[in-house]
């Protein structure tokens, strides 16, 4: 495993890292979920990422079961969580990043992670309504208290980014160090383009989500969804019509001649296609079952492998075209 730093700060994460998004309490109980962050720590990953909303606060349940079982010196590995959503219907609960929120959301947490800290604490979304220096203060504050030693931001705005790093510079408070955004083959935007001049210019970190698209680039949606797939789960019937996209799909099959040179399986291209981009910190893995931690951790090995002209045939592959770089 390789690690990289966390934008300019001091801390560094495996390039490859583990979620608990969709799996933890809808498919994976304590047990599996030990054997998942077990495969993971072995194989070098020091990052475990969850949120609030995940399963409604169960994902982070069943994350602090796992960590009390496994005993890892609490050193040894980071956790984040994130707060945006909320787990109540009500006014100042849902949707917003005021402060009552943010303080009350992160002891709730900690509670359910049966941690006294978390690493990374992630505003999950930007929230329009709420002043960004009100955000700004609490997450320093929650910081200076020692409930979280770091703090970013989940597909927020470059312009949002940066009000927040200069309300913080200006008042001489924690600032947010990292982004997490979507990246993969198919969702570009927040990691190429116009986020790279920012990215360059803050030294922000990049801990990115969903590298596989779902699943999705694995390949194994070609012939249709899979029942144990997690487009077959109950309530995620919202991916349905995106794996079974024709164009879609006819990306995946192009890509599988390219995996077979390399000697990968598709998922592992994939994710190594992610590690690529040098403001990328860490691929945030997911995984429903052991037998994929073991390959997606794998996919450091093929980095190397993917040649500037294999990187030229994937961006045919989707339609990108890149500009030549400046510097
Ligand atoms: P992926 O796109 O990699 O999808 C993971 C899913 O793909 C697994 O649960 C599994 O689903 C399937 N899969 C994984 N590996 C393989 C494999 N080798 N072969 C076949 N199928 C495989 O990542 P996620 O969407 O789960 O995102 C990763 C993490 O990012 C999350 O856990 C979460 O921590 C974070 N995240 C953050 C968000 C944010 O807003 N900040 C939003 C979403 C995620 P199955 O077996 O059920 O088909």
């Amino acid at each position: 495993m390789n690690y990289r730093h966390l934008g300019r700060t001091g801390i560094q994460v495996s390039e490859l890292s583990f979620g608990s998004w969709v799996t933890f309490h809808n498919q994976a109980g304590v047990e599996s979920a030990v054997e998942m962050m077990a495969a993971a720590y072995e194989h070098g990953a020091n990052f475990f990422d969850n949120a609030e909303v995940y399963a409604d606060g169960k994902s982070e349940e069943v994350m602090g079961e796992a960590l009390k079982k496994l005993k890892w010196r609490r050193s040894s590995y980071l956790v984040s969580t994130k707060i945006y959503w909320g787990l109540h219907d009500n006014v100042n609960e849902r949707n917003t990043l005021n402060r009552k929120r943010l303080i009350e959301g992160i002891n709730g947490s900690l509670a359910r992670l049966q941690l006294d800290y978390v690493d990374l604490l992630y505003c999950h979304r930007p929230d329009s309504t709420t002043p960004i220096e009100e955000t700004v203060w609490a997450m320093h504050n929650i910081i200076e208290w020692g409930k979280a030693l770091y703090w970013g931001t989940s597909e927020w705005a470059a312009s949002e980014i940066v009000e927040a790093i200069s309300i913080a510079e200006r008042h001489h408070l924690h600032k947010p160090v990292v982004e997490q955004p979507q990246y993969n083959m198919f969702e570009r935007k927040r990691l190429e383009g116009d986020y790279v001049r920012f990215y360059k210019e803050y030294g922000y970190g990049a801990t990115t989500w969903s590298p596989l698209a779902s699943g999705f680039l694995s390949g194994k949606y070609q012939k249709g969804i899979p029942k144990d797939s997690r487009a077959a789960l109950k309530g995620y019937d919202w991916l349905e019509s995106r794996m079974k996209d024709k164009e879609r799909l006819a990306k995946v099959a192009a890509l599988e001649p390219i995996a077979k040179e390399l000697d990968c399986a598709l998922s592992q291209l994939a994710l190594a296609w992610c590690l690529k981009n040098p403001f990328v910190s860490t691929v945030i893995t997911g995984a429903s079952r052991v037998e994929q931690v073991h390959e997606n951790m794998k996919a450091s090995d093929i980095v190397k492998k993917i040649t500037p002209e294999i990187m030229e045939r994937i961006d045919a592959i989707f339609g990108v075209k890149k500009e030549e770089e400046d510097d």
